[in-house]
């Protein structure tokens, strides 16, 4: 498989793609990722990418922003199939602004995570109460 993208006349598009991606849709997906990190500010890094269309993503250690503004906070943003990923469908966010889509990602984040601390508390009582036990 070749993903590596040639320009033919309007196209641009890999052989291993094939889904007829245009040169105009490569800018614009270039275009759309800098307007991102222009209103995200320092720090972030785009990536422009080919599949049955350009897309692009901008990220920032574990955030990512997508096209269309939806975000997801991911262990390893980097992994295209994003395996690692434990907020994924509780996370994904969308929004006009990308800061607010970010913003209301990682609200969902922390509360994911206090719902996760009071689990904790639970499993723990269970634990100590196996390790009093002689030989548990
Ligand atoms: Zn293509």
């Amino acid at each position: 498989m070749n993903w590596i993208p040639k320009r033919k006349g309007a196209y641009y598009c890999s052989s291993a793609c094939g889904g007829r991606c245009t040169w105009e849709a490569y800018q614009q997906a270039k275009t759309e990722a800098r307007k991102a990190i222009k209103i995200l500010g320092a720090g972030w890094k785009a990536r422009v990418f080919e599949n049955m269309g350009w897309h692009w993503t901008v990220t920032r250690g574990p955030i990512s922003v997508h096209n269309g503004y939806w975000v997801m906070i991911s262990e390893d943003p980097q992994r295209a199939d994003h395996g690692s990923c434990l907020w994924t469908y509780n996370t994904t966010t969308y929004h006009k602004d990308p800061r607010v889509a970010v913003r209301r990602a990682a609200k969902i984040m922390y509360s994911v995570m206090n719902r996760l601390a009071k689990v904790e508390k639970s499993v723990r009582v269970t634990i100590d109460q196996f390790n009093k036990k002689a030989g548990g």
